[in-house]
């Protein structure tokens, strides 16, 4: 299942570090993938991606597509945020569960409430892409 991808204004303020591992997770989401890594030792996932399974140690993984959907879990409003997000604000953040098991926080991009169905979305910034969270649109 892919996700929305859209554009987003201008360059981001606080662009996430790059590495030779977590590159095909960045390259994923600019292509509307949003996937991480999943042991293959014990079958378990984990997000962040990682090279280490965090659950067995093993350091046999490999990368799955997820959903890109689930359910938010909780939501705060950022009124007096880094000075790097002072454009931003106020901006929301939230922890989203995932239905493969997994919780993340990211940027929530509306109203949407707790409990509410919501999707991933790609933002292709000017120097690269983010994601945020946004309410299910088409509840499909
Ligand atoms: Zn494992």
């Amino acid at each position: 299942m892919t996700i929305p991808v859209e554009t987003a204004p201008g360059v981001r303020p606080y662009p996430p570090r790059m590495s030779a591992f977590t590159k095909p997770f960045w390259d994923g989401v600019a292509a509307g993938l949003f996937r991480t890594s999943q042991c293959d030792t014990c079958h378990k996932p984990s997000f962040p991606p990682k090279p280490v399974c965090p659950h067995c140690w093993s350091n046999a993984v490999s990368w799955i597509d997820l959903s890109g959907r689930g359910t938010l879990y909780s939501a705060t409003t950022i009124h007096a945020g880094p000075a790097v997000f002072a454009a931003d604000l106020p901006y929301r953040v939230g922890i989203v569960d995932l239905p493969e098991g997994l919780r993340l926080a990211t940027r929530v991009l509306d109203d949407s409430a707790l409990d509410e169905a919501v999707e991933l979305v790609a933002l292709i910034h000017d120097d690269g892409p983010l994601y945020g969270a946004r309410r299910l649109s088409d509840h499909g």
